[in-house]
């Protein structure tokens, strides 16, 4: 009782928490259950070749609507998943989810679409699951190349258990996927792992695209990575795009991909299935 009234932030701290373990404790409950319903779904948004303008891929990003049909975001119902290790259930439907749709749209278009996917994998997940075993299986049930997969890796991952993630992505190359490193630049780790993982692509974080033209040292960070990644043979993808102006720079800076809201929003998969047949039936009136 003494030390409580001599602290006054231990009597406010304490309901606080309480309260923010309770929601957490919420969440993963209807979290745990949306998993089991398949009540969540992934939207897609497309990346674009920033040189002609192509649309070449597209990113799967989860969405939860939860029982008064309020989206959650990922930013907030991820990191539950991670600490309640619902992610690596959470992470298999998302490989399924993906390759299902993408099968989907080959389907539709009558042959292969084309188009290529992008799949977010989360550290915990990598620790916890056989991923390239899951991700060989998710693919092969719905019968799509692995080729046409990109899997983005966070230096999270790196960071946790350096000689297993050597492991498993090396597998993952041997089944046939691209690798990203997804936010690249705000991981705190040391870059030497560029050279001993077989990375292909460098996903800049948005934090650093996102607002550039008005930033120098902005500027100066993604034109630093941009070479990096030149001199050390790898792509790269910017994030957060929202103005034609930045997407025409990042162009002429010579960075690849872009993805962002200039482009488009993450979009549901029929409108992204629309997205794509009209790309693909402007190619072939130009070829006509
Ligand atoms: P991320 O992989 O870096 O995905 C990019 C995020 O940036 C997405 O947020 C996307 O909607 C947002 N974004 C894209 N372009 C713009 C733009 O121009 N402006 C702004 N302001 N934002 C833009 P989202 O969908 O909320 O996802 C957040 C994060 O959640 C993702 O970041 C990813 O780390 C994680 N996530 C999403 N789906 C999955 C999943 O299925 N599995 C795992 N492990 N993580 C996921
Ligand atoms: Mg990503
Ligand atoms: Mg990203
Ligand atoms: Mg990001």
């Amino acid at each position: 009782v003494k030390r409580a009234k001599a602290s006054g932030a231990t009597q406010t701290y304490q309901p606080q928490a309480f309260a923010i373990v309770r929601e957490q404790f919420g969440i993963e409950t209807a979290l745990r259950r949306a998993v089991d319903d398949q009540r969540l779904r992934l939207c897609f948004q497309p990346i674009h070749d920033l040189a002609t303008g192509q649309l070449v891929s597209f990113e799967a990003l989860a969405r939860w609507t939860d029982d008064q049909g309020r989206t959650i975001t990922p930013t907030r119902f991820i990191p539950v998943a991670e600490e309640s290790g619902l992610i690596v259930p959470l992470g298999r439907w998302a490989l399924a989810a993906a390759a299902d749709t993408l099968a989907e749209w080959d389907r539709a278009q009558g042959g292969d679409c084309g188009i290529r996917m992008a799949v977010n994998l989360s550290a915990i997940q990598l620790q916890r699951d056989q991923v390239p075993a899951a991700v060989e299986q998710a693919l092969a049930a719905a019968g799509v190349s692995p080729s046409r997969f990109t899997l983005e890796l966070t230096e999270s991952a790196i960071v946790t258990d350096p000689d297993r993630i050597a492991t498993t992505m090396r597998q993952l190359k041997d089944l046939g996927t691209t690798l990203a490193m997804d936010d690249f630049g705000t991981g705190y780790s040391n870059l030497s792992y560029l050279q001993k993982l077989p990375i292909d692509i460098l996903k800049m974080d948005r934090s650093f695209v996102t607002g550039m033209l008005a930033d120098r040292d902005k500027i100066a960070i993604v034109r630093a990575i941009l070479s990096l990644a030149q001199a050390l043979g790898k792509r790269t993808t910017a994030e957060g795009i929202e103005t034609v102006e930045l997407a025409q720079t990042l162009a002429a800076m010579g960075c690849d991909y872009g993805q962002g809201y200039a482009y488009a929003r993450p979009l549901e998969a029929s409108d992204a299935l629309t997205l794509l047949a009209s790309r693909t039936s402007a190619a072939t009136a130009s070829a006509i």
